[in-house]
């Protein structure tokens, strides 16, 4: 079972590297791809934890923004974690997302909400990835909403007075700094549309111009219109299918293997990265 997308609470997973291996080694994953957000610190971990005959394709989900303002994931596998321009991206964007958060919070104080910086840091594990999974963490504590998935159904979605986006690269930048960093490049849930303006089918071409290889067509947040959607363009574009759980631990409802990848199109995509990067025991 090949499951190409999850989180780790290097970023807004719930559970650790190690935990994360040891579920998708009893869950009989064969191959996870490790992406947490804007990242590789989990990278290490995981590869420790491995035992049995287990793989990873070490990767991370980039943040990226169009230049008309659209959210976009980019899904990196495989790429160079040396590479010191792609550590320079993510890092730049990690930076970005603490102002973010403050506005966030400004907004919600202004809004009479009794939420702080300090409220975020109780619940931050040490060297995450600052999102907004950790705001709704620090709501719930106060008694605000219940649940993470509560918030972005109302006060953190993408569409909510309370939003604000991050400094990030386009996707284009992202998809060029992957591939340069030897890896392959697959877009992420791209017509998840429960979470706000996403792009439109016109819209691959250039991201394909830039490297483009693969669509994350089976994932929860996209339905079978869409999911069929997706096929056909990636059937005209000549781009990887892949399906993913993109597992948070406890702080989702996602659960690892749930949508999987194919072994010939896993086969296909990892035929397209630089150099054999699939690390077993
Ligand atoms: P951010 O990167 O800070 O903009 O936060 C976006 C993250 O929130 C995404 O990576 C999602 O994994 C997470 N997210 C989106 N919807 C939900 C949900 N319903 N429940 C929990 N986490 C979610
Ligand atoms: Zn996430
Ligand atoms: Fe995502
Ligand atoms: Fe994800």
């Amino acid at each position: 079972m090949i499951d190409l997308h999850s989180h780790t609470n290097k970023s807004d997973g719930t559970d650790s590297p190690r935990e994360l291996v040891n579920k998708a080694i009893s869950k009989g994953v064969s191959l996870l791809g490790l992406t947490d957000h804007d990242t590789t610190s989990g990278w290490q971990e995981a590869v420790q934890s491995l035992r049995g005959s287990i793989s990873l394709a070490l990767g991370s989900e980039i943040s990226c923004l169009t230049t008309d303002g659209i959210s976009v994931h980019m899904l990196g596998l495989l790429f160079d974690g040396q590479n010191k321009e792609m550590q320079i991206m993510l890092e730049e964007t990690r930076d970005g997302r603490l102002p973010r958060m403050r506005k966030m919070i400004e907004k919600m104080r202004a809004a009479g909400i009794d939420i702080s910086m300090q409220d975020i840091e109780a619940v931050l594990p040490i060297g995450a990835t600052l999102g907004r999974p950790h705001l709704a963490d620090a709501l719930v504590n106060k008694g605000v909403i219940k649940s993470r998935d509560e918030a972005f159904q109302g006060m953190l979605n993408n569409d909510s007075v309370f939003y604000v986006s991050h400094a990030a690269p386009t996707p284009e930048e992202a998809i060029r700094m992957i591939r340069k960093a030897g890896g392959v490049a697959v877009i992420a849930h791209p017509f998840a549309s429960l979470r706000g303006q996403i792009l439109g089918a016109k819209d691959f071409a250039a991201l394909v111009e830039a490297g483009l290889q693969g669509i994350e067509v089976d994932h929860r947040d996209q339905n079978s219109d869409e999911r069929a959607m997706l096929r056909v363009i990636a059937k005209e574009l000549d781009l990887v299918i892949t399906g993913a759980s993109d597992y948070h631990g406890s702080g989702k409802l996602n659960s690892l293997g749930e949508s999987t990848t194919a072994p010939d199109q896993w086969e296909k995509l990892e035929s397209l990265a630089d150099q054999r990067r699939v690390v077993g025991v």
